[in-house]
């Protein structure tokens, strides 16, 4: 424990030299006595606000209990039974749990996302799932990211055959993308292990709308076809010079930075600009650092530091790496004619606010400076790529960058086929979770029968209950 009952046990950290030379894990796990005396400080709260803020209803408060009394293995099945993707969450959830944490208010929240970390690292966790007995259904999810992967779960354990379709030649969707110094990188294998007895097919390399569609796939024999493809298409930043060599959008330089090609930043001494304000420009930014120690790099954002949407704890990141920001600038053009030369901006300043009451910023005349660079990551934000799927679908995409079916179920106009996705990996998780319940409900219902709960995933005879306490979710998809 901390100081008090009020302070956090600290959480193992690499130095701040290490870092920005490195992509080695910032954080390491507690050692079993360090998650003792983490988990002691919890309050069992009769009310588990903590419970009720995570998307996937994961019994924290239940796997905290077990680990304060040493009980690290049968922690672990806890966190397992609710959480098929427990080894990714546990280094890269945004815990909202922590959030409503009730020591947050008298101190420093219960290290509950760590602490998932300890219970996997210290108990078993090398587990298989059991299905229910096999229904010969088939169903299709297309996209292997978080919402796909939930959803072909929670279908599997029921007993439904699950073939899930991936464009790309590996799976995993934007978790691909997440820097190696927050996820090594073989936490999704060690998860998907965990799969084995379940009868679930990848076919990767295989894209919707150019190799099938979902009218395609319900032709062959599909149930019901789960469309969770998230927002793969990334914004431009929308000024001249966009298509030089030396410009990328970040998650095209993220993916390659985890899994090549290395040459799409091979030389040093770079000299990089990052156009953004929010956690995928950090994670830009942290990289290009890691990537090149004798190079800079600089972040442009059209606000303040206090706008910024990045977590905070991003930004500090960034800073003590030496990452440089200047705020309330603005992209004019990217200079250059073989290769970027530079960046020009434009300063901003606070506008009056739009329509909706929301602030806005101006340019001020006359003040564009040029940044000289050879490399700009753009990181403006991504959008759905539904190219080749029939418009008949009638996605919604106005709140979202996801595709998402309009019907209240998520199911989209085409009957049998649902489609949603999320804003983080437990949120996504959440919506796969949703998407298999009503295509569970869908099915049953054509088949006659009534629709069923998720068993226990590890095959006890009862299936799992929500915690005593629990009184509903606190969010919002
Ligand atoms: C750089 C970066 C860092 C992030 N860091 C975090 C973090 O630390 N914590 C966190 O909680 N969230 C993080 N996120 C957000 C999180 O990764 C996403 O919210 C989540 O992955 C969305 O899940 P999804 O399944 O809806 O979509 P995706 O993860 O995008 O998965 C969609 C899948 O569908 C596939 N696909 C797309 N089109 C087709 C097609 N036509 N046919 C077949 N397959 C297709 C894609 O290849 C992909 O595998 C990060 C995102 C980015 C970009
Ligand atoms: S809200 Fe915090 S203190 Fe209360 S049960 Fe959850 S983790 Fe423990
Ligand atoms: S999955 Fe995320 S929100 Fe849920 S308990 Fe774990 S860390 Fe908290």
């Amino acid at each position: 424990m901390g100081e008090s009952r009020y302070d956090r046990t600290p959480i193992p950290e690499e130095t701040k030299d290490e870092r920005s030379a490195t992509f080695g894990e910032i954080l390491h796990a507690y050692t079993k006595e360090e998650a003792i005396l983490e988990a002691q400080r919890c309050l069992q709260c009769q009310m588990p606000f903590c419970v009720q803020a995570c998307p996937i209803t994961q019994d924290c408060r239940g796997y905290i209990t077990l680990i304060a009394q040493d009980k690290f293995d049968e922690a672990a099945v806890l966190t397992l039974r609710d959480n098929p993707l427990s080894s990714v969450l546990c280094k890269t959830c945004y815990h909202y749990c922590e959030e409503d944490c009730v020591m947050g208010g008298k101190g420093v929240p219960i290290a509950i996302r760590h602490l998932k970390r300890a219970a996997l690292e210290h108990g078993n966790s090398n587990l298989l799932y059991v299905p229910s007995a096999p229904r010969q259904e088939r169903i299709a999810v297309i996209g292997g990211g978080p919402a796909g992967l939930m959803a072909a779960w929670e279908l599997a354990v029921r007993g439904y055959s699950i073939t899930v379709f991936e464009e790309q030649p590996f799976l995993g969707g934007q978790v691909d993308t997440i820097p190696k110094y927050h996820l090594a990188g073989d936490e999704l294998d060690t998860d998907l292990a965990r799969f084995k007895s379940l009868d679930v097919t990848f076919r990767l390399g295989a894209k919707a709308g150019t190799d099938y569609t979902p009218e395609t796939l319900l032709k062959d024999g599909y149930l019901a076809v789960y469309v969770a493809i998230g927002a793969s298409d990334p914004h431009a930043a929308g000024v001249p010079g966009e298509h030089l060599p030396g410009v990328f959008p970040a998650i095209q330089f993220l993916l390659a930075v985890n899994k090549g090609p290395e040459s799409l930043f091979g030389r040093k001494g770079r000299k990089v600009v990052v156009i953004g304000g929010g956690d995928v420009a950090m994670d830009a930014a942290r990289s290009a650092v890691r990537m090149d120690a004798t190079g800079d790099v600089t972040v442009i954002y059209r606000k303040t530091k206090a706008d910024m949407p990045a977590d905070d704890e991003e930004v500090g990141g960034g800073e003590i790496e030496g990452v440089r920001f200047l705020f309330e600038r603005a992209p004019v053009q990217i200079l250059g004619t073989a290769q970027v030369t530079g960046l020009v901006v434009q300063a901003m300043r606070a506008g009056p606010p739009d329509g909706q009451g929301r602030p806005t910023s101006v340019p001020v005349p006359g003040s564009e400076e040029t940044i000289p660079c050879d490399t700009v990551i753009v990181a403006v934000g991504e959008r759905a790529d539904i190219a080749g799927l029939p418009t008949e679908l009638n996605f919604s995409l106005s709140s979202h960058p996801w595709p998402q079916g309009t019907k209240e179920d998520w199911m989209t106009d085409i009957d049998g086929v649902f489609a949603s996705g999320g804003k983080s990996v437990v949120y996504a998780m959440a919506a796969g979770t949703a998407a298999a319940n009503a295509i569970d409900a869908y099915v049953s219902k054509k088949k006659g029968r009534p629709s069923t709960r998720r068993p226990d995933a590890f095959g006890a005879a009862e299936p799992p209950s929500p915690p005593v306490g629990y009184g509903g979710p606190s969010w919002h998809l």
